[in-house]
C-alpha cells in the first residue's frame, strides 16, 4: 500500500495524504445517474472519473467497496422540492410504467459504462429499493430535533442544524445568503424558511411513485438516498464520496447535514468533485451537450458531430483532461484524442514485439519513468501528466524499434509490464482494433452473423435483418452500415 497517494478533499481544499479509516479496506461512494434518459458526455466524465479512482486504489491494493446508485425515485425536475419526478414525467409522456423507463435507461447507461470500459461498481443500489431505510433516517433526524412535519411532508430544519453546525461546510455558502437566493417557489408556504429541503414530500393524487409512511403516502426528497444507502453498504463513516461539481450544493451539502443530524458525525472523509465539461468554453446545457448521447458519439449520428468518436476515444479524451479541471468538447479536440489514443496503442504494440538489444550497463534506464507515473498518479490522480510521461516513454520505444537506443532484457520487462500496468490497467484504455480482429472466435461468429443479415436483406427479409442486428447490439455488438458493408465494433 503506497502512503503517499494524495487526494484534494472539497471539504478541506487542499491536497491530503490519504489514509484508509480501515485499510486495506476503503468505502468508496459515487453519486450515479438519474435514469430517465440516454447517457450522455456528462455521464461518462464522473464514471471514468471514479473509475481511476477505483482502478487506482486497487492497483495500490486497498480492498475498495465501491457503491454507486441508480436514482430512480425522488429526483424532481430542476432539482427542487416541487414539481413532477423526473422519471414519473418521462413515463407519462412515454405511457409506461415508472419502472420500465427505470429498466431501460439502467441497461443504456450500463451498456454505454461497458463500451467505456468502466468497471462495474462493488454495489449499485436503487433509492426505490431502500424506502425502509430512507424513513428510518427520517425518524432518526426527527428525534434529535432537525426536521419538522408540514402538512403531511417532512422539511429538515437548516436554520436549527446551523446553530450548532455549519451548514455551507463544504460549499462554503452561508445560510443568511441562501435567504435571498432561494427561488420563491409553489409549495415554499409549508417550510419555515425557504432554504429548508425536503426529506419526505406527500404525494399528490395524481403522483405514482409513493409509499406509506406514518406522516403521508409520499415519496423522499433527493438527497436523502445517497444518505441511506451510504449510511447501509459503507457505514456511520467511509473514506471517499465523489461526485459532479454541480452535486456540491445543495446535494451534497444536505447529504452532510442529514447524515450529521442522524448520526452525530462527519459522514466522508475525502469528497472529491470532477468538473463540468464545457462546450467552446460555454457550460453544456440540458439544450445542447446534454442532447448527444453517447451512442451518437459512438455512431457519429448527430449533426454537431464531425465523425463517429469510438469510446476509448471518449475515455482518452476525458483521460486527458484532470478530473479537477473543465473538459472542453469541440471535434477537433476529440480527434486530437483520437490520434493519441492510437499513437498509444501502436507503440504498445510495436512495445509487445520489442526484444532487448543490450548487455547490462549500456541500456536505457526504465525505473525513471516508472517514478514519474507513479508520482503524478499520486499527485491526487493527475491522468494528463501520467499520459505526457507515457507519451515521452513512447519516443525511447520508437528509438529502441529503430535501433537508436538500446535496451537490456531486464528493463524491458519492466517498460513492457509499466504499460501494461498504466494503459490498461489503471487508465483502462483497451485496444479497440484488437478487440475487432476477425480472427477471434468471437469475431469469426459476428462475421458469419452479417452475411446471414446481408443474405436477409437480399432476400428482402428486413425482419430478419433487424433481429440479427438488435441482438448483436443487445450483446455489446455496434454495427455501422458503410457503402463498403458493415463495420463492427464492441
Ligand atoms: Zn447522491
Amino acid at each position: 500500500m503506497d502512503n503517499k497517494l494524495t487526494i484534494y478533499n472539497t471539504l478541506s481544499k487542499k491536497k491530503e495524504a490519504f489514509e484508509a479509516l480501515n485499510p486495506p479496506h476503503v468505502g468508496m461512494y459515487v453519486c450515479g445517474p438519474t435514469v430517465y434518459g440516454d447517457p450522455h458526455l456528462g455521464h461518462a466524465r464522473p464514471a471514468i472519473a471514479f473509475d481511476l479512482v477505483f482502478r487506482y486504489l486497487q492497483h495500490l491494493d486497498y480492498k475498495v467497496r465501491y457503491v454507486r446508485n441508480i436514482t430512480d425515485v425522488g429526483h424532481l425536475e430542476n432539482d427542487a422540492d416541487e414539481g413532477e419526478d423526473k422519471i414519473a414525467k418521462k413515463a407519462r409522456l412515454e405511457e409506461l410504467e415508472p419502472m420500465e423507463v427505470v429498466q431501460y435507461y439502467t441497461n443504456s447507461y450500463h451498456k454505454a459504462m461497458r463500451a467505456l470500459n468502466v468497471l462495474d461498481p462493488s454495489i449499485e443500489p436503487n433509492a426505490s429499493g431502500h424506502i425502509m431505510e430512507q424513513l428510518a433516517m427520517i425518524r432518526k433526524i426527527l428525534e434529535a430535533g432537525y426536521a419538522y412535519e408540514s402538512a403531511g411532508s417532512i422539511y429538515f430544519d437548516v436554520e436549527k442544524y446551523n446553530e450548532t453546525n455549519p451548514y455551507g461546510i463544504l460549499s462554503g455558502r452561508k445560510v443568511e445568503e441562501l435567504v435571498s437566493t432561494s427561488r420563491e417557489l409553489e409549495g415554499q408556504a409549508e417550510k419555515k424558511n425557504s432554504f429548508d429541503f425536503a426529506l419526505w414530500k406527500k404525494a399528490a393524487p395524481e403522483h405514482i411513485m409513493r409509499w406509506s409512511s406514518e406522516w403521508s403516502d409520499g415519496f423522499p426528497g433527493w438527497h436523502m438516498e445517497c444518505s441511506a444507502m451510504g449510511t447501509r453498504y459503507l457505514g456511520e463513516q467511509f473514506d471517499i464520496h465523489g461526485g459532479g461539481m454541480d452535486l456540491l450544493f445543495p446535494h451534497h451539502e444536505s447529504e452532510i447535514a442529514q447524515s450529521v443530524a442522524a448520526n452525530g458525525k462527519m459522514p466522508v472523509r475525502y469528497w472529491m468533485h470532477n468538473n463540468m465539461i464545457t462546450l467552446n468554453g460555454q457550460k453544456m446545457g440540458k439544450s445542447l451537450g446534454n442532447a448527444v448521447s453517447l451512442e451518437e458519439f459512438f455512431t457519429g449520428e448527430n449533426p454537431i458531430l464531425e465523425q463517429a468518436y469510438s469510446p476509448m476515444t471518449i475515455r482518452f479524451f476525458i483521460m486527458q483532461a484532470h478530473y479537477r479541471s473543465t473538459l472542453d468538447f469541440s471535434n477537433e479536440a476529440l480527434q486530437a484524442a483520437e490520434k493519441g489514443y492510437r499513437r498509444m496503442m501502436a507503440a504498445m504494440e510495436v512495445l509487445d514485439k520489442l526484444e532487448a538489444n543490450a548487455n547490462n550497463g549500456e541500456s536505457v534506464d526504465t525505473g525513471k519513468l516508472k517514478d514519474k507515473c507513479y508520482e503524478a498518479m499520486n499527485d491526487d490522480f493527475n491522468s494528463p501528466v501520467v499520459i505526457a510521461h507515457l507519451f515521452d516513454g513512447v519516443k525511447t520505444i520508437n528509438s529502441i524499434k529503430d535501433g537508436k537506443l538500446k535496451i537490456d532484457q531486464e528493463n524491458l520487462q519492466s517498460l513492457k509490464e509499466l504499460y501494461l500496468v498504466f494503459v490498461n490497467d489503471i487508465l483502462g484504455l483497451k485496444n479497440e482494433e484488437e478487440a475487432a480482429g476477425d480472427d477471434s472466435l468471437s469475431g469469426q461468429l459476428i462475421e458469419t452473423l452479417l452475411n446471414l443479415r446481408r443474405e436477409a436483406k437480399g432476400n428482402k427479409d428486413f425482419n430478419t435483418a433487424d433481429k440479427i442486428r438488435d441482438q448483436l447490439t443487445a450483446i455489446g455488438v455496434t454495427l455501422k452500415d458503410t457503402k463498403e458493408g458493415t463495420e463492427w465494433s464492441l
